[in-house]
């Protein structure tokens, strides 16, 4: 498949692992933050880790929207299914995170709570056309890749007149999210990133750029695909060993400096940025996500419901905040594998497809290698 089989060639494979370990400095370590949990899922699924030099440490960051979500925003929309009584419609990832309280929207569903899983959010439009005397809400999450989306059917329902319809928004933003990891009171020591595809598809490589001069922090976008990740950690390497920090683009068949100007102008109409948004892990982060437009308020679920703030605690002995922040990695939970497994998640990066804990279960991570 185009696009796809040149990425996972094996001989390739073989060839740059053996650069990369005539490029590592034996006295130094390298610890290489991946931000995107799709990046995390392809380290392990391909055994990239296990073709890098020792001294070479891969750091699982934030980059999953559903192990980002704070607890008490499943709360919040467990509250307008039970107490506004809408027709909640989500991503099936959401379903079975842990809220406070170990509730979830499964099991909300399960106790007669109308939630529907949709594939995007024009399904959730025509549920709202489909049921005019009910309230619809559309519990949006993601980072820049799936806010157009969003932007198009709040834009669709306000031209259709579709009343019935809101938004929950918790869309969040990436490079707010770096700055909060390097800005934390104590900080995890990371020397470069490896930055996100989709994100920057959308958003471009240039808002990294004062990030990277500031910081004093190399960041290379890569692509997916294994050797995408390897090409990148041999580029964020030589750029180490250089004492250089650049943004380089090793997603050049995606992504572009400007990126996506039409999502962005999209996503600029529709949306302002929040003062603060709490991120599980990281706290609260000031300038990192967004809500609706005054122009749209009438589509904003937390302007229509009294939604107010929920603030719940984790599962005890959860290491998830720990994980998404970089300081610690899945081996590191006691739960892992034991009393939490995909069957029974005790935290959101055991449920999340994106999440670390996902990959080191579904990879055979379970103990230190
Ligand atoms: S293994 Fe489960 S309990 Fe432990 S950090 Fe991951 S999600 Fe949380």
């Amino acid at each position: 498949m185009k696009y796809i089989d040149e990425f996972r060639q094996h001989d390739v494979a073989k060839h740059l692992a053996q650069v990369i370990a005539q490029t590592v400095k034996p006295e130094k370590h390298y610890r290489l933050m991946e931000f995107c949990g799709g990046h995390t899922h392809a380290i392990f699924r391909y055994g990239v880790q296990d073709l890098m030099p020792s001294n070479v440490e891969f750091i699982h960051g934030p980059g999953c929207p559903v192990c980002v979500l704070p607890t008490g925003r499943i709360d919040n929309a467990i509250q307008l299914v039970e107490q506004h009584h809408v027709i909640l419609c989500t991503y099936a990832d959401l379903m079975r995170v842990p809220g406070g309280g170990r509730q979830s929207l499964l099991k909300a569903k399960a106790a007669g709570g109308d939630i529907r899983m949709v594939y995007s959010t024009q399904d959730a439009l025509k549920i709202a056309r489909d049921n005019p005397d009910r309230q619809v809400v559309f519990f949006a999450i993601g980072f820049e890749t799936t806010t157009p989306p969003t932007a198009v059917a709040i834009k669709q329902a306000q031209t259709e007149g579709l009343i019935n319809f809101s938004v929950f928004c918790n869309h969040v933003l990436t490079p707010a999210a770096m700055q909060a990891i390097l800005d934390a009171p104590e900080p995890v020591s990371i020397d470069a990133f490896l930055g996100p595809s989709h994100v920057s598809s959308v958003i471009g490589s240039k808002p990294y750029e004062t990030f990277s001069a500031h910081y004093a922090k190399p960041i290379v976008i890569a692509g997916f695909e294994p050797l995408d990740v390897m090409q990148s950690s041999l580029m964020l390497i030589r750029q180490l060993n250089d004492g250089r920090h650049e943004v380089e683009n090793e997603y050049s068949r995606a992504v572009t400096r400007d990126g996506n100007v039409k999502a962005q102008a999209l996503m600029a109409e529709v949306f302002e940025l929040r003062p603060q948004f709490e991120w599980r892990g990281l706290g609260l982060i000031p300038n990192s996500a967004l809500k609706l437009q005054a122009a749209y308020a009438e589509f904003d679920a937390e302007q229509r419901f009294e939604m107010p703030a929920i603030k719940a605690s984790d599962v005890k002995g959860c290491e998830c905040p720990a994980i998404l922040r970089g300081a610690k990695k899945p081996q590191d939970c006691k739960l892992l594998g034991t009393v939490c497994t995909p069957e029974n998640p005790m935290g959101s990066c055991m449920v999340s497809s994106e999440g670390a804990c996902a990959a080191y279960w579904s990879y055979g991570r379970l103990r230190q290698v």
